[in-house]
């Protein structure tokens, strides 16, 4: 008979995170990470191109970032949605692309772990991000070879798999800080329906923004600008800074640094930091207040709050949510995987699995949907919402419209998304040109949007004189990319040699030694020679359970070096 894990579909979710990615399945009852080649379930999304123009992805790649800054490439997502094209080692990559590397990357560590191929997962996304990023990354699935069941927002996500654990909570605020992301999400659990209320964010705004801001702070204390440093030695500057922001709860930290020529100290306590983050940490409220507005409450009408995302770690970032709710937050459940453990909820809840049906989820469309239209005779460019922000989705909204001038026999319908009121100041989405018969009189017409629950957009026009109706399907590929480039994607990922799962472990390693060694000075940095000509001795030897026991002891032996 056949096993009746095998007889259908596994249940995935994905969290493709700026700074980390994971992979999760919904088995036997429970949500449950997948472990990557190295046994963690955090994946670095850092891609790097090593020496033998093979891929390299996760904590390998990261650890490139200090040695090999000019063949690796970090903090990408920041990027989706944009024509930004990262160089790696002569060769040239887009987000989507790189995401795609990341993605491939977590769906061979579930075919490994599941012993079968995978072809379908849920895919968490900033719920602040727009409808171009959101189709870039389905873009980004396909290129990986899988399909995606459903977008669900990084928040809503965590709403689920704390739905699944936690019964007592009512309203609730998730405050989601990932590494460049900002989103805040209000909601409601009357289990078992979870009801967002109001999702807002800011998606350039997350802990990499703190590190960067240390890293200003530090460079501007010693006279220097990242001109004047080669990318080697900034990359291991800020390598340094981003260890030293996540110990700073442990008390003052200090960093001395071989570069530019010198070899420098630096050193920062809370309060020093609590200063240099003061206009990141005010941009953090901005959204908590609108997403408290939509919602109609206010802070003391909020039962819980829960944080989400690494960069909650932060005391600074603690203290302010408690400052400003009176509180202490709730942090029970591990923010770095919570995301990907309610994804893999939600590919539950889709396949209607037994253990979870009873779930019942309604999101919400964050941003304001509209068109471009002239405001009275002459001024143009006017955004006219159709969709306000915070709708329940799916939603379909229609709204009558006239023509602007009785012989008109072209309109065209420019489609925007954002919240000012001209579509100059938001983010354009697509347009299309309707055709009119002219007439002795302006002609009115009915513009229809339908909003559906992966965020996705489709538009309906319809001519009320004559009944004619124009359907338009935003274009589900990524606007601007034509058949011709997306094919060119697909043919150049094929091509691409990715680095053998099972060597990884090793390969690691090797990366890890020598960021070490990048980073000491002196006895340490001789010591840590050592240890590499003795790892590529053993490598060479060919022997699986030496190389194992060599491996654990020289990772153990770094974990105690803190390199
Ligand atoms: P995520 O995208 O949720 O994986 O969050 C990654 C961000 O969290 C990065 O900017 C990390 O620097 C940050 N982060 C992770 N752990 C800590 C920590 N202990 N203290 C401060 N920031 C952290």
């Amino acid at each position: 008979m056949q096993d009746a894990n095998l007889a259908r579909p596994a249940l995935l979710g994905i969290d493709l995170g700026t700074t980390n990615s994971l992979i999760a399945v919904w088995q036997d009852g429970q949500a449950k990470l997948i472990p990557n080649a190295l046994g963690d379930a955090l994946t670095p999304s850092v891609v790097s191109l090593d020496e033998d123009d093979s891929i390299l992805v996760g904590k390998a790649a990261r650890a490139r970032l200090t040695t090999h800054p000019e063949r690796t490439v970090a903090a990408f997502k920041r990027f989706m949605g944009s024509d930004k094209q990262f160089e790696l080692g002569g060769r040239h990559f887009s987000p989507e692309e790189l995401s795609a590397l990341v993605i491939g990357s977590l769906k061979q560590d579930a075919e490994a772990w599941l012993g079968h191929a995978v072809h379908e997962a849920v895919i968490s996304v900033p719920a602040y991000f727009s409808d171009e990023q959101r189709k870039r990354t389905l873009f980004a699935a396909e290129l990986a070879g899988l399909k995606v069941s459903r977008l669900i927002n990084e928040p809503t996500a965590a709403a689920m798999a704390y739905g699944l654990h936690e019964q007592k909570f009512e309203r609730t605020l998730i405050f989601d800080l990932g590494g460049g992301t900002f989103d805040v999400t209000v909601l409601e659990y009357a289990l078992p329906l979870i009801e967002v209320h109001a999702s807002t964010g800011d998606n350039f705004l997350g802990g990499e923004d703190f590190t960067a801001a240390l890293l200003q702070a530090c460079l501007k204390d010693w006279q220097l600008t990242p001109q004047m440093i080669d990318g080697q030695s900034l990359g291991s500057l800020v390598d340094a800074l981003e260890q030293l922001k996540c110990k700073l709860g442990e008390g003052t930290q200090h960093l001395s640094w071989n570069g530019a020529g010198d070899l420098r100290e630096w050193s920062l306590d809370e309060a020093a930091a609590l200063k240099i983050w003061e206009p990141l940490l005010a941009r953090l409220r901005a959204p908590i207040e609108q997403a408290l507005r939509d919602a109609r409450l206010k802070p003391r009408d909020l039962d819980s709050l829960v944080m989400v995302g690494g960069a909650t770690r932060m005391p600074a970032v603690q203290q302010m949510v408690a400052t400003l709710f009176g509180r202490l937050p709730y942090r029970h459940l591990d923010p770095d995987t919570i995301v990907a453990l309610g994804a893999a909820a939600q590919a539950a809840c889709k396949a209607r699995d037994n253990a979870i049906e009873e779930l019942i989820l309604t999101d919400v469309c964050p941003y304001t949907l509209g068109i471009s239209t002239n405001r009275g005779e002459d001024v143009s460019g006017a955004f006219s919402p159709i969709i306000e922000r915070n709708t329940v989705i799916p939603t379909s909204r229609v709204q009558r419209f006239q023509t602007t001038h009785p012989q008109q026999s072209l309109i065209r319908i420019a489609i925007y998304q954002g919240e000012r009121p001209w579509v100059r100041d938001n983010i354009f989405i697509d347009a299309f040109d309707v055709t009119l018969t002219p007439s002795e009189q302006s002609q009115a017409l009915d513009v229809r949007f339908s909003y559906d629950i992966n965020g996705l957009l489709e538009v309906d026009v319809t001519l009320l004189a004559s009944g004619e109706r124009h359907s338009h399907s935003i274009d589900r590929s990524p606007t601007g990319l034509d058949a011709q480039s997306r094919q060119s994607s697909h043919e150049r990922l094929s091509a691409l040699k990715i680095h053998p799962r099972d060597a990884l472990p090793n390969r690691t390693l090797l990366a890890r030694l020598e960021r070490a060694w990048t980073q000491s000075l002196g006895d340490e940095r001789e010591q840590i020679a050592s240890w590499l000509d003795a790892f590529t001795a053993v490598l060479g030897g060919q022997q699986s359970v030496e190389i194992a026991g060599h491996r654990s002891q020289l990772n153990k032996a770094l974990d105690e070096l803190r390199l």
